[in-house]
């Protein structure tokens, strides 16, 4: 392993002069931080997505517009703007006329090429806003390391390939000591044409080019100081967590904290690279390390909450000592692309909560009556809907004694409305009334945090 790290900053770390400038603080006050990633500024990579789908010139026009007034509005506050501006120039010029041929046929190609400007454009300023402070960097494109297939839109990485890249051209260059910025979210396929991760890929890039590089760790820059014991909207004395698993992180992530993901991570989890999560803006408030192994490793860790989950349950006397019921009732939702997330059984009835990010049916209804119909032939169906699924997250939950009597002494005068324990060594999940979910979440958190 080398001392080197990898930094990533997110859209909102990189979305105006002065956001960049704390960037530019932080990567000059870290000597190890040798390589650099940056997302779009904020809001510029939906305008080219809003642009890739192909619009009237009137629309288009307005995109161009809202997409050049962001980085106008960076480049007008740089001290000496005339270099770093003709290349910007040359960007919003090159995503002009990839919209225009937009207009008139899109592809996935086509919208790769595209969407991937808005990275080309933060790094090329963020590279001025350095030297304004002295520091010199070397911007790098990207897609000249991180090779991927062709799979436009969510392309996967060929890591033999990415490595070798990254030994012939990007090792020799932190070798002579050169500051790298480059680009997250974005690649190159076999062909020569570019690609992309999938929205949010920067995490993804970062990790990938930590592990090229063996990096000691990867520093994700966000505008959060770090993970927290619950949201901090819903508990005000929520507790930001030093040190978690990347386990526990992906606990949360599923049960609907905004965390960050450790999928989007995979290479830092499959090499066992440290990740840090810190506030770009207030970096002396401090951050969440996410590990394999941490210690400790409390019980319990942190509050999740998802709302808006559909409660099912399928009641049927002949599931008395019958074989193949769950194996039914599970064929019918597949075939209807449901996904469920817990489930509880009793010996005549199932219930299944469901979500509706969770089903692969973009913008179906939830709950089709061809399903409905199709489920009333095995069983009875009841659908409560207005639920909350409040997710504890910790480790060993399923053997530690009394955590269930904690949990049910404390929420005695809550109606939990099903609980899933023992199937998770990482959560045991509680389904609550929509309008009784920020409580019950406060509730727990002062019971097991404060
Ligand atoms: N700019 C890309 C997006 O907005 C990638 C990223 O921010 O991670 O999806
Ligand atoms: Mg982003």
């Amino acid at each position: 392993m080398s001392n080197l790290s990898v930094a990533k900053f997110g859209g909102t770390s990189v979305a105006n002069y002065s956001a960049m400038q704390a960037c530019a603080r932080i990567v000059i006050a870290d000597p190890n931080t040798r390589v650099v990633v940056l997302s779009a500024s904020a809001g510029v990579t939906n305008l080219l997505v809003a642009l890739a789908k192909g619009c009237e010139v009137d629309e288009r026009t307005k995109l161009l517009n809202e997409v050049r007034q962001i980085q106008e509005n960076i480049l007008n506050e740089l001290k000496d703007a005339s270099v770093v501006r003709h290349k910007v120039e040359a960007i919003l010029a090159h995503i002009e006329s990839l919209s225009e041929a937009a207009s008139l046929a899109t592809s996935l190609a086509l919208t790769d090429e595209l969407i991937c400007q808005g990275e080309m454009m933060s790094t090329q300023i963020f590279v001025e806003v350095l030297r304004e402070l002295n520091t010199q960097a070397t911007w790098l494109d990207v897609r000249n390391i991180v090779a991927t297939n062709s799979h436009f839109g969510k392309a996967a990485p060929n890591d033999e390939l990415t490595q070798q890249n990254s030994d012939n051209h990007l090792k020799p260059l932190i070798a002579r000591g050169e500051l790298i910025i480059t680009q997250g979210f974005i690649g190159r396929d076999p062909q020569g044409k570019t690609t992309t991760l999938g929205r949010g890929g920067s995490d993804y890039s970062a990790a990938l080019l930590a592990e090229v590089l063996n990096a000691k760790d990867v520093l994700i820059w966000t505008d959060v100081a770090g993970i927290y014991t619950t949201d901090p909207r819903i508990a005000t004395n929520a507790q930001r967590i030093d040190t978690m698993s990347f386990a526990e992180a992906a606990e949360m992530a599923t049960f609907g904290a905004k965390v960050l993901h450790p999928s989007t991570l995979l290479p830092a989890v499959r090499s066992n690279i440290p990740v840090y999560v810190g506030s770009s803006k207030a970096p002396q408030e401090g951050g969440t390390w996410v590990t394999r192994d941490p210690q400790p490793r409390p019980t319990f860790r942190a509050i999740a909450l998802r709302r808006d989950q559909t409660l099912l349950t399928l009641t049927s006397l002949n599931m008395l000592h019958a074989q193949g019921f769950l194996a039914n009732v599970f064929t019918i939702l597949a075939k209807h692309k449901i996904s469920v997330d817990t489930i509880t059984t009793s010996e005549i009835s199932i219930a299944l909560t469901l979500d509706k990010t969770g089903s692969a049916s973009s913008g179906a209804e939830l709950l089709s009556p061809e399903l409905l119909d199709e489920l009333s032939q095995v069983a009875s169906v009841k659908v409560d809907g207005d639920l909350s699924l409040v997710a504890l997250v910790g480790n060993d939950l399923h053997t530690k004694a009394g955590v269930a009597k904690h949990i049910f002494n404390t929420l005695e005068h809550y109606n939990v409305r099903m609980i899933s324990y023992g199937a998770s060594t990482n959560n045991v999940c509680m389904l609550v009334e929509n309008e009784q979910a920020d409580n019950v979440v406060r509730t727990l958190h002062k019971s097991l945090f404060e």
